[in-house]
């Protein structure tokens, strides 16, 4: 039996990894969930239904509502960026699934390496904030980071049986999101509801607003230069609409190795569960005579700016994915809120990329203050801005 502890319990993936749950009940049982708490009724059901032994909100009176509603024996509550934390750390779990989204997950992630708790990445803004600082706690405490974003499971499984040093270099795909075909002069006008209907995924809003802008791509690109240890020149991005060959890795004899699928989460969030064994995953299965053609495009990154400032911040060391990835945090919630237009997510992050004059981060309580200074800084720009209302 292995026991799971769940960040982001309430999220797109964190919802899909408790089905999982339901469908093996001999295999995986829960010992942890964490989640914001915006949804109290719902983190009440997943512990009847579930019975972890604790449970952590980082609102405290979701907290308390969650004490009102369950009736003991409840699991132990905790709260607070350190009750998730310590949620990660104390409770006794096989594996830890990082599904918070953003930044949120970087203390609870790093909490569970650090106690030598195996992984599951859902989270890739913890990669990039800290990917340097993190791979290397792991390799300290012989922990495995085990990949659920769906590229980077297809990369690992690409990568089993072969010889790490013969690899020329790999190709994440990506669907394009829904403005592929949006002539770019029309970008800035396009709409919240537009930019959350994505083509092949369902997923979190923050992730989609990411696949629209290619940000998505531009954080995968340093997610994998950190899980698979590669040169900023080993990471080739290709667009492939149909998203049924999640990512390929090109050999140094030439031979290109691909991993295909339906678009489910459920297959490589069971592949992480499971690793290195495989389970029959209740998903639909490919037909690749129903889906008939495989087409792929060169990314256009003139239209996509995003995609070519996540890839400078490569080269650039480690204070520039942080501020990269605060600024997009930053920008996409007040593209969700209308509050500034669909180009202006490019604009905020060049500019912050630009003005940003600080060293490496050291540790991460470094990361955490930059990442809080950069927050700072994008939304006081956002505010002066005073863009009103967009459609
Ligand atoms: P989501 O928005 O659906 O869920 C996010 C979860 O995090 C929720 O449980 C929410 O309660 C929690 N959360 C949000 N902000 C928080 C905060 N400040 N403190 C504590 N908890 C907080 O997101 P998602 O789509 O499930 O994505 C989760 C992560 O997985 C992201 O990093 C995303 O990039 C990655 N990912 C998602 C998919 C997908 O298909 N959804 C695919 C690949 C990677
Ligand atoms: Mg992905």
């Amino acid at each position: 039996m292995k026991r799971i502890t769940l960040l982001g319990a309430t999220g797109s993936i964190g919802l899909r990894t408790l089905e999982l749950v339901s469908s093996f009940p001999e295999e995986f049982e829960v010992a942890g969930l964490a989640a914001r708490g915006s949804n109290v009724e719902l983190i009440a059901d997943l512990c009847r239904k579930y019975a972890p032994r604790a449970v952590a909100l980082l609102d405290p009176s979701a907290v308390e509502r969650l004490a009102a509603i369950l009736p003991a024996p409840r699991p132990e509550l905790l709260t607070g960026p350190a009750g998730l934390a310590a949620v990660a750390r104390d409770v006794d779990a096989d594996i830890v699934v990082s599904a918070l989204v953003g930044a949120a997950g970087l203390l609870p992630t790093m909490a569970a390496v650090r106690a030598g708790r195996t992984v599951a990445l859902a989270n890739k803004e913890t990669l990039v904030m800290a990917g340097g600082l993190m791979t290397a706690a792991a390799r300290d405490r012989g922990v495995t980071l085990l990949p659920v974003d769906s590229e980077h499971s297809a990369v690992f499984q690409c990568l089993q049986g072969h010889n790490r040093g013969d690899v020329h270099r790999i190709l994440l795909t990506a669907s394009g999101g829904p403005f592929r075909e949006t002539p770019r002069a029309q970008l800035a006008g396009v709409t919240v509801e537009d930019a959350l209907k994505h083509p092949t995924w369902k997923m979190g809003a923050k992730i989609t607003i990411d696949s629209a802008t290619l940000m998505n791509k531009g954080l995968e690109i340093i997610e994998a230069r950190w899980l698979f240890d590669l040169g900023p020149d080993q990471v080739q991005v290709v667009i492939h609409p149909q998203s049924i060959v999640h990512s390929m890795v090109e050999y140094i004899d030439g031979s290109v190795i691909a991993q295909l699928g339906v678009a489910d989460m459920g297959v490589p969030i069971l592949y992480a569960l499971t690793y290195p064994e495989r389970r029959p995953a209740p998903a639909a299965r490919l037909d690749l005579t129903r889906v008939g053609q495989l087409t792929f495009f060169e990314p256009d990154t003139d239209k996509f700016p995003c995609l070519r400032l996540a890839r400078a911040t490569l080269g650039r060391g480690g204070a520039a994915p942080v501020v990269l990835n605060a600024a997009n945090e930053v920008a996409v919630a007040a593209f969700l809120e209308r509050r500034i237009g669909f180009t202006d997510i490019a604009e905020l992050i060049e500019r912050a990329l630009g003005a940003s004059r600080s060293g490496d981060p050291a540790s991460i309580e470094e990361c955490v203050a930059l990442d809080v200074e950069t927050r700072r800084r994008v939304s006081e720009a956002i505010s002066l801005r005073g863009a009103g209302r967009r459609p």
